[in-house]
Formats: structure tokens, sequence, C-alpha cells
């Protein structure tokens, strides 16, 4: 799965419209290949589409309605200590994203994340069967293991995200299957 930061974030490499559609035809043409090669593999063409603090998106819906995944993600104003559970109910009635990502804005020591009424917001994220992600970056550990708890009892989907900016990035998600090895240190 590609998902290339939108336009919104600039400083993060952002791509608008066009730019997608280029990509989406990079992707086509690549599958194809991979097909060809028999090579058991298949791109995927998504967006983490940049969340307005009122939960406004960025993108086209033509624009979104290609792509194979829209992550949703806020990446300002991510210092609040007030609760933001109406954040996350108008992110989530954007009816193209299909996962919240990196829901918390969380960075180990250096910024403490987003809070909200956990319950109401994971309700919601399960009737719009949206997916919380679990980012694979080491630093931002955001859906901390309480909260994780909580979205599984809730039946709501997890994704699990690289958050890889650069391909030596694809190396640092370690992600395990924590019931296979209870009494981990996870
Ligand atoms: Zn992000």
């Amino acid at each position: 799965m590609v998902t290339d930061h939108s336009k919104g974030l600039p400083i993060a490499g952002g791509k608008d419209e066009a730019a997608f559609a280029t990509q989406r035809c990079e992707i086509t043409l690549e599958n194809a290949r991979l097909a060809a090669d028999r090579a058991g593999l298949t791109l995927l063409a998504g967006i983490e589409m940049n969340l307005s603090p009122t939960g406004d998106g960025d993108m086209e819906p033509e624009l979104l309605r290609t792509l194979d995944l829209v992550l949703g993600a806020f990446h300002s104003k991510l210092r609040l200590r007030d609760d933001q559970t109406e954040r996350y109910l108008a992110a989530l009635r954007n009816p193209h994203i299909d996962v919240l990502a990196h829901p918390r804005g969380r960075l180990f020591n250096f910024r403490i994340g987003l809070s909200a009424h956990w319950e109401t917001v994971l309700e919601d994220a399960l009737r719009r069967d949206v997916a919380l992600e679990i980012d694979g970056y080491p630093d931002r550990q955001d859906l901390k293991v309480d909260l994780l708890h909580l979205a599984a009892e809730a039946g709501v989907r997890i994704s699990l995200g690289s958050d890889a900016t650069r391909a030596g990035r694809l190396e640092l998600p370690r992600f395990r299957d924590c019931c296979s090895d209870r009494g981990g240190d996870s």
C-alpha cells in the first residue's frame, strides 16, 4: 500500500490530485509487471489525507474514489489538552475515510497526544466501519495498550501501518502476534 501525504502537507512532500492520478497510473503499470512476473504481490494505491482540526479533508472526492484506501490523519493542533471527541466524530463523518491514521498524534517524549471519550469515538468508528491504525513508527506508540483493548472490545478494525516516509523505515515495524507471546513486554 502506497499512502503518500496529501497536498495540505507540502512540508512532508504532499501531492495534489494530479500527482496522485499520475501515481495511480504508475501503480497500475507496476501491477501489470508484477502479475507478468508472477510475483504474488499487488500494490494498492492509497493516500494519507490531511485532516483539519475540524475534521475536514483536503482532497477532491473524485480523486479519493479512485483510490483503494484512504487514511485520514490530523497533523495540526495536536497539543490541545481538552476533550477532542467532536473532532474525531467530525473526521469519521467524512465518507471517504477508511482508516484513522496515528489517531492520537502522540510522539514519545515530545507530544502527549489528543484525548477523547474513546468509547464514543470507537462506537462511531464501528458503525461507519472505519479502522484505527497502530502506527509502526516506534516514537508514536499511538494506540496505547488500554485504548487498543477498548477498540478490540468494541470490535473496531485495526490497521497496521509502517508510517515509513522512506525505504529504510520499512524495516522499523515489529508487529507480532501478542496472543502467541503472552507474558512478553508488549
Ligand atoms: Zn501523518
